[in-house]
């Protein structure tokens, strides 16, 4: 490298404004050392992207900053937790600056939208590969968790789906569209919004709760399986948006139900508390779809709107299907 991998930490690493109270070293020893809160459980989660595996090669770096740590930050929403520290490991092939600088801007505007803590990492030359460490608290024994979803519980997601599966159309399959919608389907690809205060809001009421990151039939079927329960789901009912609906795919539920990266939550939730689930979520300006509900059968079911069964498996988009992460 043409600068050793300390002139990159300081140039790059140790430019954050943030510095919280509960951080007693941050970057520069050979561990940081941190307070948490009395009375808090921690909630830590790592995800790795590689390039050309959960990136395209030639995503802008500013992107790959952000989505390294979106995905991670939507982990702690998926367990009501609330964001404080982060690790980052970058392995890189060569060191350029402009790359860097972007990655950094990326990475840097997100953690301080929720004065998170970039406060360790290690920095490595190999094939472009990000990990990013994600630590927060949530009050002890009040975590979403995927066991809990009961039979009767309402099944409901965040947003809309098969955004990011279309903008992933959009820039590979040559798949064409106006360019606002191709720029919001790009954007929902490329820059997604962790669900962090949604997450707070669900807290106390919600059942069961994951975050889409592999897609709603993979991730669903993660609650169903932890909770022992099956669901039915309503086909007609999955949220799109105007973008997604704009392309007018032909398979366009298969692609909501099961492609992945939206990073929307998904969760249940007894009837009695849909009305203050609602209430909270509006007052935070994030839309909720009731999408079906638990059932005692086992297995995740899929019907239209006039009750047929129908099989997500036949003509669904395989290809998305068997790119799981
Ligand atoms: P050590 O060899 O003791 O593991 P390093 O030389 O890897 O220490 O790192 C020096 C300091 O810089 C440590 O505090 C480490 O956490 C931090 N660091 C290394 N790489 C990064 C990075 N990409 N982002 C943030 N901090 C980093
Ligand atoms: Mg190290």
């Amino acid at each position: 490298m043409s600068c050793s991998e300390f002139d990159i930490i300081r140039r790059y690493f140790t430019r954050q404004r943030t510095d919280r109270e509960d951080v007693g070293l941050g970057i520069g020893d050979d561990a940081a050392l941190l307070l948490p809160p009395a009375g808090h459980e921690l909630a830590l989660t790592v995800d790795t992207l590689v390039a050309g595996v959960h990136f395209p090669e030639d995503t802008p770096a500013m992107a790959i900053g952000h989505k390294a740590l979106a995905v991670n930050l939507s982990d702690l929403a998926a367990m009501g937790a609330e964001p404080a520290w982060l690790g980052l490991a970058l392995s890189l092939p060569n060191v350029e600056h402009a790359w860097l600088d972007d990655f950094a801007q990326g990475f840097f505007h997100l953690a301080q939208a929720y004065e998170a803590q970039l406060v360790g990492g290690d920095t490595t030359r190999g094939p472009l590969s990000i990990t990013v460490q994600a630590m927060g608290f949530v009050p002890r024994g009040q975590a979403l968790r995927r066991h809990g979803a009961q039979p009767g519980d309402g099944v409901f997601v965040t947003g809309t789906l098969g955004d990011a599966a279309a903008g992933l159309l959009l820039r590979q399959d040559g798949l064409s569209a106006s360019s606002a919608a191709a720029a919001a389907l790009l954007e929902r690809l490329e820059m997604p919004t962790p669900r962090v205060e949604a997450g707070f809001a669900l807290r106390g009421l919600a059942s069961a709760a994951i975050d889409i990151s592999d897609g709603l039939a993979a991730d669903l079927g993660h609650i169903l399986q932890a909770s022992t329960v099956g669901a039915v789901i309503d086909i007609d009912a999955l949220p799109l948006s105007a973008e997604f609906r704009s392309l007018a795919l032909a398979e366009a539920w298969q692609l909501a139900a099961s492609a992945g990266d939206d990073y929307e939550l998904c969760f249940t939730l007894p009837a009695t508390y849909e009305a203050e689930m609602l209430a909270r979520l509006s007052a935070l300006g994030c839309a909720c779809t009731r999408i079906g509900e638990i059932s005692v059968d086992k297995g995740l079911h899929w019907r239209d709107g006039a009750g047929n069964q129908l099989d997500l498996s036949l003509g669904g988009y395989e290809h998305f299907a068997a790119e799981g992460k």
